[in-house]
């Protein structure tokens, strides 16, 4: 058997597919510079840690059921800079509340960006290797209530208890029935105030615990959410639903007029 073959074959049963994608060229590289044997092996184990790492990352994406993706390289901080100010915004995606455990709250009128920031805020949390789940807050309830028979139901529960970050989007939208506050109220205890959620809203804070049959157990659940959460509410903020689009044109024109000139 020749080396080649060899170093192949010991590689496949080893799992180290990143070192086979580079080995040619790496091979190229070393023989047309005069790296050390120290560096091109160096160079190989990087290739397979970065593929690792890719793979982990992509994982935890799929896992996190985003739908439709939204990443922070994607968000026009220009838009609505007094909202969501990009100092704040960029503290927030290094994930440091989710090891304090904090929540966040992103309250304001529809269109304005809340969904896309937790799901962007979700993103770099799957990048930094943390669990993430996304859920609109009563696609929860009906999943659940489907799922309950078979096992499904406890891996999409596991998911929901376990995950870094559970971000409920939508919060507060319509009235919540008895047994949708008392599923609540199971997830949030047991997620244990240690483990992060992000809550999106169209009704601001104030307004939540009249979706809540019972206050007082709506109140135990709103205290656990929110006291002690990062809160971004807006009052006022423009639609990107609305302007997003016209301003792009905007922007395009500018860069034709930019050009003609
Ligand atoms: P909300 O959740 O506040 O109702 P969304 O986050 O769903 O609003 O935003 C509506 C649409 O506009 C989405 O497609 C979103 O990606 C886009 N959008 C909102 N704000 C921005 C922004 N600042 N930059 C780029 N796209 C944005
Ligand atoms: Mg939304």
């Amino acid at each position: 058997m020749d080396m080649r073959h060899h170093l192949e074959q010991n590689l496949r049963s080893l799992r180290m597919p990143g070192i086979l994608d580079n080995l040619n060229t790496r091979l190229a590289q070393a023989q047309a510079s005069d790296i050390g044997y120290l560096e091109f092996l160096s160079l190989l184990l990087q290739d397979e840690r970065s593929q690792r790492d890719n793979n982990q990352v992509r994982k935890l994406l799929r896992q996190a059921s985003f739908g439709v993706e939204k990443t922070l390289e994607g968000f026009d901080f220009r838009f609505n800079p007094t909202a969501f100010p990009q100092s704040q915004i960029r503290d927030l995606a290094t994930c440091a509340f989710i090891d304090m455990g904090q929540n966040i709250v992103l309250a304001g009128p529809p269109g304005i960006g809340k969904t896309h920031l937790a799901k962007a805020l979700g993103h770099e949390a799957c990048r930094r290797k943390r669990h993430v789940l996304y859920k609109n807050v009563y696609d929860i309830f009906t999943e659940l209530a489907r799922a309950r028979t078979d096992a499904h139901y406890e891996r999409l529960l596991g998911r929901i208890l376990k995950s870094d970050l559970l971000i409920l989007d939508d919060f507060a939208l319509r009235k919540f029935d008895t047994k949708e506050v008392e599923m609540l109220y199971s997830i949030i205890d047991a997620r244990d105030d240690t483990r992060s959620v992000i809550l999106t809203s169209n009704r601001p804070p104030e307004d939540w615990l009249g979706v809540f049959p019972d206050p007082v157990v709506g109140g135990a659940i709103l205290d656990r959410l929110i006291s002690g959460a990062i809160k971004m509410i807006v009052t006022t903020a423009k639609s990107y639903r609305k302007e997003g689009s016209k301003s792009e044109l905007d922007k395009k024109e500018e860069i034709t007029h930019t050009s003609k000139r």
